[in-house]
């Protein structure tokens, strides 16, 4: 399919129990490619009238859809699953047009995000409950777990597919009904997903999602409405503290995704090729722009100048352009406020002293490139240290002892994943111990992977995706007490 076929493909309504459909007020969002800053296609944008007709659609099939045979759910599951692998080309095209990530790495995501719905589908048919005596033997306990009702999901653009696929996928299983709001830069191909997930059967009203730029408007009275279950949220940390604030007077059960400030720990016996080969899907992948981006490289000083070298190299080959051309490694930022805050921050950074092993600066006529960027002799006090980069930026400090080196990993306010590269067993147990974050990756720069439980812990947020964990967030338990 050429780029204008893709596009032609999607249906650019609202999805609402099971129909597509115009928003109420006629309105639309513009949807840029960010590798030319052009208009891709115009989507209908909710009011919030249609964010209210998408709720009472998953109100209305919630109990149905819980009283489905586990199995049913399993294969709509399964069957969705191969439809995406299937059509894995043309999810990847709409990802890159939208998002700009290079195709291999859309290609990724596609296989990533698909997975979620396999790891569920073999999840469903393993809900269970338990069964006990009490101690005094006086009476049985009984827990069964049931769904926990209609969720609302709002998902950001960095992953369109995987950042969906990780909370419906859950949900379907579970036997909740949901609304999904992605986010308005990069709708497609959530618009597709909902398209295929009513091609492979979910019935009616199970999944609706619907695309807004009138955000807090259509959102907040979803979260303040009482038949509303369950709040899942990924995106930034000021939002998620805004939605929990907002979610307090129904008390919603919520899950947060939220921000990180990864740190990259490279210790005196690592392995360094393998530590080289790590920080480069580490900070690169999706161009940095990523949760689970390395954020903060600290290297021990004895290695620290070859790790900086071997690096600088890798990141200086990388090429950088429009996502779907051939061979291009490194595409562009989301919009012109996300490059320009990436450049304030190495601006930042070189005034405080730091040096530029490679890039450095913005490129391109047009788009929102950034060069692949090594950055030595970094500040503490940099701002990049602090905030999320967000961008192909490598800042690189050095530590003397691994007690410091934990000290400085631990030294944010986040907690989502760290990396620490080390050859000694003993070391990888103690310093796994001592980071005080929701994953650690060991001698590997990617922690994602469905069969696992992803999440943070400090303003990182709370809640895990993925992982027999996974469901457990759309399920509650009942106990029912039984005197024989
Ligand atoms: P964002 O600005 O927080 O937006 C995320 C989503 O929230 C979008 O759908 C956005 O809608 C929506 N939103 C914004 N304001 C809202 C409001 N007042 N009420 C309801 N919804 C609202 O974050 P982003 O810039 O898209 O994504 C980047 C952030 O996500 C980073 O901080 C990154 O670390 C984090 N992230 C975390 C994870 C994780 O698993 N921990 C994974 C990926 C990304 P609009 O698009 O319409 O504004």
């Amino acid at each position: 399919m050429t780029e204008k076929e893709t596009l032609d493909s999607v249906p650019t309504g609202l999805f609402i129990g099971g129909e597509w459909r115009d928003s109420s007020d006629g309105s639309t969002i513009d949807v840029e490619d960010p590798a030319t800053g052009k208009t891709l296609v115009s989507v209908a944008s909710a009011s919030p009238a249609d964010g209210a007709a998408a709720l009472d659609a998953a109100v209305a099939a919630q109990a149905d859809w819980a009283a489905t045979a586990p199995r049913e759910r399993a294969e709509l599951l399964r069957s969705a699953f191969e439809l995406i692998t299937e059509r894995a080309d043309h999810f990847a095209m709409l990802m890159t047009l939208e998002m700009g990530k290079p195709l291999a790495q859309s290609k990724g995501e596609v296989t990533y995000g698909a997975e979620f719905f396999r790891w569920f589908s073999e999840e469903v048919v393993r809900i269970a409950g338990r069964w006990a005596t009490s101690p005094d033997g006086n009476t049985r306990l009984m827990t069964m777990k049931q769904p926990v009702g209609p969720v609302l999901m709002i998902t950001p653009w960095n992953f369109p597919l995987a950042m969906g696929t990780r909370k419906i996928g859950p949900a379907i299983a579970a036997g909740c009904t949901m609304v999904v709001k992605p986010a308005s830069q990069t709708p497609l191909t959530m618009l597709a997903l909902a398209d295929l997930l009513k091609e492979v059967g979910v019935p009616d009203g199970v999944v609706n999602v619907v695309s807004t730029s009138q955000t807090g408007d259509v959102m907040e009275p979803l979260i303040g409405d009482p038949r509303l279950r369950k709040l899942t949220f990924t995106g930034s940390t000021p939002v998620g503290k805004t939605l929990v604030r907002q979610s307090a007077d129904q008390l919603l059960r919520v899950s947060m995704e939220l921000g990180g400030n990864a740190p990259f720990l490279v210790f005196p016996d690592a392995d360094l090729d393998q530590a080289v080969q790590g920080a480069m899907l580490a900070k690169m992948r999706n161009m940095g722009e990523a949760c689970t981006a390395a954020n903060r490289f600290l290297v021990h000083e004895s290695v620290a100048d070859e790790f900086a070298t071997k690096f600088a190299e890798k990141m200086a080959a990388e090429v950088v352009g429009r996502g779907t051309e051939d061979g291009v490694t490194v595409g562009p930022l989301i919009d012109a406020k996300q490059r320009d805050k990436v450049s304030e921050l190495v601006d930042d950074a070189t005034s405080r002293g730091a040096s530029v092993v490679t890039g450095g600066s913005t490129t391109g006529d047009a788009g929102y490139f950034f060069q692949p960027t090594v950055l030595t002799d970094v500040s503490p006090d940099a701002d990049l240290f602090r905030e999320e980069i967000f961008g192909p930026v490598a800042p690189i400090t050095t530590f003397s002892d691994d007690a410091k080196a934990v000290q400085m990993a631990n030294d944010t306010e986040y907690g989502l994943v760290a990396y620490a590269f080390t050859t000694d067993l003993g070391r990888m147990i103690r310093v796994s111990e001592g980071l005080e974050f929701g994953m650690v990756g060991i001698n590997q720069g990617i922690v994602s992977n469905p069969a696992a439980p992803f999440g943070g812990v400090k303003q990182s947020g709370f809640g895990r995706e993925g992982g027999p964990e996974g469901i457990e967030e759309y399920l509650c338990v009942k106990y029912v007490g039984i005197a024989p």
